[in-house]
């Protein structure tokens, strides 16, 4: 299907090595038409960051096949993955994951000077803006709150413009307020920029925000009854 923007076909992945190998995903399917969100809820350990994992190119699956913005993942060699995570996709992380030793404005332009972008700098300044944060430029990452950092990481995230923006529980180190906040920038980008958004989380309010929500458990991904899951 042309509007499918993640496909995820029978994915099977262990993790760790001899005796202490984990099997984590064992027939993970998942489809994701472009421009729509999806939340991935499950108890903890099912699997929900490994699959984001594995969606972002960080893991390859033993077995399957990971189609993502037209790319079979499973098919590209190591640059090309590198050079395809750094333009197609954006990740923001429960702990923000910042540069400490660089400015707001510096850990925004990372991946823009990485991408080879000429005005890195100044497409960073307006990115930090859309967030709210072009007073903060200068600052680093200690002299920000949890949620300006996270404001900072999702500024990161969005700056390549990546057709797919996944977030592993964004708002897990922030008040109910901040993390809305942040979230409400995360679905701004699903609306304005058209993104296809994957947003792991523990939040029912959050996950029902959402178009569709899946949920991770043994090693598969189900389907959720949204209509059924707000009368529980
Ligand atoms: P979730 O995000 O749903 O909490 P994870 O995807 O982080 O779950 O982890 C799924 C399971 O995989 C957990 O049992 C975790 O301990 C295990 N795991 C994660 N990474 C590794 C690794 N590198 N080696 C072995 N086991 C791992
Ligand atoms: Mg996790």
């Amino acid at each position: 299907m042309a509007s499918e923007q993640i496909l995820l076909d029978d994915v099977h992945l262990a993790l760790g090595r001899g005796a202490s190998s984990v099997s984590i995903l064992r027939g993970a399917d998942l489809s994701v038409a472009q421009g729509t969100s999806i939340a991935i809820v499950g108890p903890s350990g099912s699997g929900k960051s490994t699959l984001l994992m594995v969606i972002a190119g960080l893991e390859r699956p033993d077995r399957g096949r990971v189609v993502v913005a037209g790319r079979e993942l499973t098919r590209l060699g190591e640059d090309a993955l590198t050079a395809f995570r750094g333009t197609a996709i954006g990740i923001v992380f429960q702990s923000f994951h910042l540069i400490p030793t660089m400015t707001a404005l510096e850990n925004v332009a990372v991946p823009l000077e990485l991408g080879g972008v000429a005005d890195a700098r100044q497409r960073a300044a307006a990115e930090l803006e859309r967030v709210g944060l072009a007073d903060r430029a200068t600052h680093y990452p200690t002299e920000l709150s949890g949620g300006e950092q996270q404001r900072v990481a999702v500024a990161r995230a969005l700056a390549p413009q990546p057709k797919v923006l996944l977030a592993d529980e964004p708002t897990g180190n922030l008040d109910a307020t901040t993390g809305r906040e942040i979230v409400d920038l995360v679905f701004r980008a699903q609306r304005e920029r058209g993104q296809t958004v994957v947003l792991v989380t523990h939040d029912a309010a959050l996950a029902a925000r959402c178009d569709r929500m899946v949920r991770v458990a043994d090693g598969r991904v189900h389907p959720v009854d949204l209509a059924r899951e707000a009368a529980a």
